[in-house]
């Protein structure tokens, strides 16, 4: 596990199954239907109830690239699901690092909105969407570095699938922090 303490707020990387975490918000890599798919969104929705989040998500309707939604965590351990859509990648030129850091900005808004002060999320983009690793870690270290100074939050956690992702998370949350 690699970290940083930021303002009192705890930044970690781990490896982990999602969907088993005990946080205030689990964040998903949704998609702009919110209708579940697969990857983390299907686990997400297989672990909290698939009728029941279905139902949250189409009463919600969609969800814009960038930004992100909230629901009931259902019969997951975390609270609540931010369902944030990260961009697809195409070449890099088409607005996708701020469409990336738009998700990320929108989960942690509406977490503090919401008072929650623990967050985990996947590796957005990353998987079906195809975003670079490397590109993607720097993003989602940068925002997360940013949000803990605003003090809105004791941990958030960047939950990776395997160890490799983990150390690539890792290496970026250690580069950014020495920023
Ligand atoms: P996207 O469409 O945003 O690329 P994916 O679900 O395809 O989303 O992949 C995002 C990341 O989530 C990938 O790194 C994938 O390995 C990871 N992932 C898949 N299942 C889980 C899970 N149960 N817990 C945590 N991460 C997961």
């Amino acid at each position: 596990m690699t970290g940083s303490d930021r303002d009192g707020t705890r930044i970690a990387v781990i490896t982990a199954d999602i969907t088993t975490l005990d946080v205030d918000a689990v964040v998903n890599a949704a998609n702009q239907g919110l209708k579940g798919g697969g990857g983390v969104d299907g686990a997400i929705h297989r672990a909290a109830g698939r009728a029941k989040l279905r139902e949250a998500c189409a009463a919600i309707g969609g969800c814009p690239t960038g930004d992100a939604r909230i629901t009931d965590g259902f019969d997951l351990p975390a609270r609540h699901i931010i369902h944030a859509v990260g961009p697809r990648w195409k070449d890099g030129t088409k607005g996708e690092d701020d469409l990336l850091a738009g998700a990320y900005r929108a989960s942690f808004a509406l977490a503090a909105r919401h008072a929650l002060r623990s967050i985990a999320f996947p590796a957005i983009s990353t998987g079906v969407y195809g975003f670079p690793k490397d590109r993607a870690a720097r993003i989602a270290a940068t925002e997360c570095l940013i949000a803990a100074e605003s003090g809105a939050f004791d941990a958030i956690l960047l939950c990776c699938f395997s160890e490799a992702d983990a150390l690539v998370y890792g290496k970026a949350l250690e580069r950014e922090a020495e920023r």
